[in-house]
């Protein structure tokens, strides 16, 4: 097996256009586990994790640009504040050692639906932005997830990095899965509300083929909310707006019986989720206001 290691980006995407069967590398706790098992056997291995311009993070005009190589550690302890619902998500994904690893890029790589990246991502309105040597162009989350772990990178792409759009409000993530710790979800739900543009946003993971939002559930919530007059007074939620929001949540998703779990147990999950997670941010709106 070859292993490239280009120390700059133009290096690593003239790699990547001359040889674009070479698999990207980043943290390695995905690809090092499918090169244990011999689930793959990849001629050339393209090690990203020399090249400085993957590892920086900026903020700037309410726009995180998060490069592709930041470790989830890193994301935890400097971006909390502008990221709240993928660094919560962060927290929940392995032990610290994959923290210190691991990518919010090879997360993206990888495209797995139960990948705990792609809820926040999606709640938050996130774009990928990818490059070759043609040059870059920027994709929604939305439109990232093509399949069951395939993504909508051509062979001679790399990801560069994510922008995600600096919380504006309350954002939250549950993931359910069979312990605590070290665990892949068996769901998972990830809400983000935007009171300045009266926007909610929603992300769902490990209950469908590919991580999606549940649109009738950020519609129904938003027009709701906006229709009450609840994003000025921070009043209570009605229990049936809750309910509904769940409901929609779990209808959104289309998942399988599988070892984790069965679709009923996932669907039923979601809506749990979804009304948790909707409860807690929308106490934290009221606690800002001063409620
Ligand atoms: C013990 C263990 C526990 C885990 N727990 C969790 C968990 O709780 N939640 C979770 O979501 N995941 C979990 N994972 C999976 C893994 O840690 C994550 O998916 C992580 O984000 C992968 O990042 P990485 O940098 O290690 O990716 P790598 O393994 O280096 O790469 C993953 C994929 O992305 C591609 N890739 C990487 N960087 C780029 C790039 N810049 N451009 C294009 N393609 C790229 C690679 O080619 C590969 O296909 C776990 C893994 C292990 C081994």
């Amino acid at each position: 097996m070859e292993f490239l290691q280009p120390g700059s980006w133009a290096e690593a995407l003239g790699l990547k256009a001359e040889r674009p069967e070479a698999l990207p590398i980043a943290g390695g706790t995905d690809v090092m586990v499918e090169l244990n098992f011999d689930a793959r056997r990849p001629a050339e291995l393209l090690d990203l994790t020399r090249v400085p311009e993957l590892a920086d993070w900026s903020c700037e005009d309410g726009l995180v640009r998060l490069g592709a190589g930041v470790s989830y550690t890193r994301l935890i302890t400097e971006l909390a504040g502008p990221l709240p619902g993928l660094a919560l998500a962060a927290r929940t994904v392995g032990s610290p050692q994959i923290r210190n690893r691991g990518t919010v890029g090879g997360n993206l790589g990888a495209a797995s639906p139960a990948g705990d990246c792609h809820p926040p991502l999606l709640a938050a309105g996130a774009v990928i932005e990818v490059a070759s040597v043609r040059g870059t162009r920027t994709i929604p989350a939305d439109d990232f997830y093509t399949g069951v772990k395939r993504n909508a990178l051509e062979p001679d792409e790399l990801i560069a990095a994510v922008l995600i759009p600096a919380a504006a409000g309350p954002q939250q993530f549950s993931k359910i899965g069979t312990r605590n710790a070290m665990v892949i979800a068996v769901a998972s739900f990830a809400v983000a509300l935007d009171p300045g543009r009266e926007a909610v946003g929603t992300g769902i993971g490990s209950a469908a083929p590919t991580p999606r939002r549940a649109i009738a559930a950020e519609r129904f919530l938003a027009g709701t909310l906006d229709e009450a007059g609840l994003w000025e007074s921070r009043g209570g939620l009605p229990e049936s707006v809750v309910t509904e929001f769940g409901a929609l949540a779990a209808a959104a998703a289309n998942p399988v019986d599988d070892v984790r779990g069965t679709a009923a147990y996932r669907r039923h999950g979601l809506a749990v989720m979804a009304r948790r997670t909707l409860t807690w941010a929308w106490h934290s709106y009221q606690a800002e206001g001063g409620a």
